[in-house]
């Protein structure tokens, strides 16, 4: 498999954050997020290949049985599910990282962590743009993520704007628990983490959805491998 980098850090986001974990950064996302955090892992060339024995040996060196598959955009790539396997015969407790835009029936995967994309991620490049606009949602593979998984939905909120968006999207997609709905700042530093959070927490208080924390940035402002 393609591999961008496996590195070994606290979980950041979502309802496990603080749990130590191993990241397992796949390579690849067709999308081009204006606030993407991660584009060195865009290429789906990017980082270098790795045998499943190999990456499941890596992730053994480290203690606790958490493992965040992460991109880039995992669920395009054809040998996740052996991986997925592979590392649940190593009875790891399995994450995976995904912008809910590409569905795999069965994996063993103990939490889909969804990122649905709104309309804040569009890149100011018309040409990525063009590429962005179509492929950001797809309602029916949230839901199917939705029904099959163990799941949490995490929406990035740049401004209070966005909650009508996040609000409508939620609706679209039937079944969807609220109570797995998180709301988090977007931000790719520190000093912008700090500046969106009591906001992101106000709209948490007003509609009863969880705030996300992002610790690795909090803690490591977004070093890379952190
Ligand atoms: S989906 Fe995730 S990895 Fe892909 S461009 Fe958007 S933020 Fe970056």
């Amino acid at each position: 498999m393609r591999v961008n980098e496996i590195f070994y850090s606290l979980q950041g986001e979502g309802f496990l954050a603080g749990m130590p974990s191993a990241f397992i950064r796949l390579a690849g996302c067709p999308l081009r997020c204006q606030w993407c955090d991660t584009k060195y892992g865009w290429d789906e060339k990017a980082g270098a290949n790795y045998s499943i024995e190999r990456i499941v040996k890596t992730v053994q060196q480290w203690p606790g049985k958490f493992i965040v598959i992460t991109g880039g955009e995992p669920m395009i790539n054809e040998d996740l599910p052996q991986l997925v396997q592979e590392l649940k015969a190593a009875d790891k407790h399995i994450t995976i990282e995904t912008a809910g835009i590409a569905f795999i029936e069965g994996l063993a995967c103990d939490l889909m962590s969804i990122s649905p994309k709104l309309s804040n991620s569009a890149p100011d490049d018309p040409a990525l743009a063009a590429i962005h606009e179509p492929s950001r949602l797809d309602i029916s593979v949230l839901s199917k993520l939705v029904d099959e998984y163990n799941y949490q939905l995490k929406f990035v909120v740049d401004s209070q704007d966005d909650l009508l968006e996040i609000q409508q999207t939620i609706k679209q997609i039937p079944n969807v628990n609220p109570e797995k709905v998180m709301l988090m700042p977007q931000a790719v530093t520190r000093d912008e983490l700090l500046a969106k959070s009591e906001m992101v927490a106000e709209l948490c208080k007003q509609t009863g959805y969880a705030f996300s924390q992002r610790l690795q940035i909090l803690l490591w402002n977004n070093q890379r491998g952190t």
